[in-house]
């Protein structure tokens, strides 16, 4: 099948195109950007994307699903559902699940459950150690050949250099990226928020910004040390910011994302004692913030990833203190994005660099995170006007945990096509997917 997606204006930053043209796609992958003035063929499926902009499908490097284990909070057909809602055509499942995704067993189940729902690609990513429990490494090359993607002990940081020397060492010859949840367990024992003038105020045990900053500037030695690869998840802190620069200027090789609440929000934001505040590692103060936007700016952050962590509302009702951490984000993130662009802080092209071409490159997903020939039909395509309002009673996520409940966003994902196939119509914009023939529509 032909599928012609016209008149939109394709961002597509891998190949540095910007600009209005047609996109063809045929079973399931790119056939062509068309140049201009170069005449359609006849005879396809058309997708009228007039005013709405084309991009490279997106990718989020940062996803819990909670299944196998705790179906009631996620599935992976429900977070595939919610991930396709919020324009992310891919998402890299964390591996802390029960059982944890340390075997090949574990991680055919997850493909083969993505296979059945048919809706976003779901990309595991297994556990860095047996268990994740940090004491002895996981067979990574095994779970490389049934499909993972990277390896990590997210939601636990890698306790030690010589843990995490070995891991990258060990990955490194399987072409693994490692993820690291940086953050110093001796320094935030028992802490709940980011320690400063608000933990005080609140009485709330804080995690200093100094536990995140000490493994990341402990991870970029390590990758000057054994030369692998190392992805840092969610850099919330300004030390954390400024060690990946001064890495990056080192040509060492170290990526990072960042979260959206993490650029939204400040430790203000627990004030209500809301434990849609509470995450791991924490909303941070202005300060943090701030770096956090120079390094959207400037380029040292790499990924935009979503760090969704649906909770049952039975576990987030308990008191502060003893709520899980982490939010719900699949359905935000791209609104959020968006607000970035609406300040000047980055430009459509680097919002798609953000969320599509730099997630590809860091896992290495061949052939994803462009338009370019060949390349998998994913596609996510955007309307950077659209005002809505996020109703987590209609969220796709089986949890409600989220502080974005009620936010106005300008800016949305539309349409997501995965494989060539739509797999999610904003309900706004049926008139885009009035598919008819070429033919039809050109009389
Ligand atoms: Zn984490």
């Amino acid at each position: 099948m032909k599928l012609l997606i016209a008149n939109g204006y394709i961002v597509d930053p891998a190949q540095g195109i910007n600009t209005g043209r047609d996109l063809l796609i045929e079973d399931g992958r790119v056939v062509s950007v068309l140049e201009r003035g170069q005449e359609a063929p006849r005879d396809v499926e058309f997708i009228d994307a007039t005013g709405l902009i084309v991009a490279p499908g997106f990718i989020d490097l940062h996803t819990h699903l909670r299944e196998p284990g705790a179906e009631y909070k996620e599935t992976i057909a429900s977070g595939a559902s919610a991930a396709v809602a919020g324009g992310w055509t891919t998402i890299c499942a964390m591996p802390n699940t029960d059982p944890v995704n340390d075997s090949p067993a574990v991680t055919r189940f997850i493909i083969e459950q993505a296979e059945r729902a048919q809706l976003a690609n779901v990309f595991p990513i297994g556990a860095l150690t047996k268990g994740s429990k940090g004491t002895e490494l996981a067979e990574m090359g095994e779970m490389k050949n049934s499909g993972i993607v990277a390896v990590s002990d997210d939601g636990r940081p890698v306790p030690n250099a010589e843990m995490m020397r070995r891991a990258m060492e060990y990955a490194r010859g399987f072409n693994l990226t490692v993820v690291d949840h940086c953050q110093d367990s001796s320094l935030t024992a028992g802490g709940v928020m980011h320690e400063g003038r608000w933990s005080l105020i609140l009485g709330l045990k804080g995690m200093p910004a100094a536990a995140e900053d000490v493994h990341v500037i402990r991870d970029c030695v390590l990758a000057k040390l054994t030369g692998g690869s190392v992805h840092i998840a969610h850099v919330s802190t300004r030390g954390a910011i400024e060690a990946i620069r001064r890495a990056k200027e080192m040509g060492l090789p170290v990526s990072c994302e960042v979260a959206p609440h993490h650029w939204t929000l400040t430790d203000e934001s627990v004030e209500d004692y809301d434990t849609n505040t509470k995450m791991s590692p924490p909303l941070r103060s202005q300060d943090h913030v701030d770096a956090l936007w120079e390094g959207l700016r400037d380029g040292t952050i790499d990924a935009i990833a979503t760090d969704h962590a649906p909770h049952h509302a039975d576990e987030k009702t308990l008191e502060f203190d003893r709520a899980p951490f982490g939010i719900t984000g699949l359905e935000t993130a791209v609104g959020l994005a968006f607000d970035l662009v609406q300040r000047g802080v980055i430009d459509l092209e680097r919002l798609v660099a953000l969320c599509s071409t730099n997630p590809a490159r860091i896992f290495g997903l061949k052939d994803r995170g462009t338009l370019a020939e060949n390349a998998h039909a994913d596609i996510t395509i955007l309307d950077p006007t659209c005002e809505w309002v996020f109703d987590v009673g209609a969220s796709k996520s089986k949890s409600r945990n989220t502080p974005f409940h009620g936010r106005s966003m300008t800016g949305a994902a539309v349409a997501t096509i995965v494989g060539g196939r739509v797999v999610y119509l904003n309900p706004n914009y049926t008139r885009i997917t009035e598919m008819k023939s070429r033919d039809a529509s050109a009389k």
